[in-house]
């Protein structure tokens, strides 16, 4: 989502608003997300002493893999945006990092880095469908979901572990 600083600047300080679909391009950069719906940006931009202002909110859904039993769900999100761009010529002379402004690029706003950065960092590093999923059982893969397989999975310490491995091995 691309914005040209001439809309806003022929708008003398009034506020444009938008309202528009943006494709984000979120798949494989989280390791669940399976597909991206299409989502909303709904805000507003204007200018003001020189710089070039955007705000509003990205919301929009992710099908996401549960991490737990792998069934996929769907992760709706909407996130606050607030973007501050400057010219080119300016930003070489005033821009200090820790502002965080962003220079324009051939004149234009480029807003999809933004959206999908804020999207990303929504999204938490381990995800599951719902609190009490009970995920897949490790003996014969039923997703216990689903329904309850009666498999009875035993706790084993990790230290008799190692020990039944070298019993297992000596059997051999
Ligand atoms: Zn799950
Ligand atoms: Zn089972």
């Amino acid at each position: 989502m691309k914005i040209h600083k001439n809309e806003l600047l022929q708008l003398h300080g009034n506020k444009m608003p938008i309202d528009r679909e943006v494709a984000l391009h979120l798949k494989g950069r989280h390791p669940q997300i399976i597909d991206a719906g299409p989502a909303r940006f709904a805000g507003e931009a204007y200018t003001t002493s020189g710089l070039y202002m955007v705000e509003g909110h990205v919301a929009g859904e992710l099908t996401m893999e549960c991490a737990r039993c792998l069934e996929p769900f769907t992760y709706a999100y909407r996130e606050t945006i607030k973007e501050t761009f400057v010219d080119e010529k300016a930003a070489e002379i005033e821009i200090d990092e820790e502002m965080e402004i962003h220079p324009l690029e051939n004149d234009q706003l480029d807003l999809q880095p933004h959206l999908e950065g804020a999207v990303l960092l929504s999204v938490p590093s381990v995800l599951i469908c719902k609190d009490d999923c009970k995920g897949i059982c490790p003996e014969c893969g039923t997703n216990r979901n689903r329904k309850s397989c009666g498999c009875v999975v035993e706790r084993i310490d990790p230290r008799l572990a190692v020990l039944g491995e070298l019993f297992g091995k000596q059997d051999k």
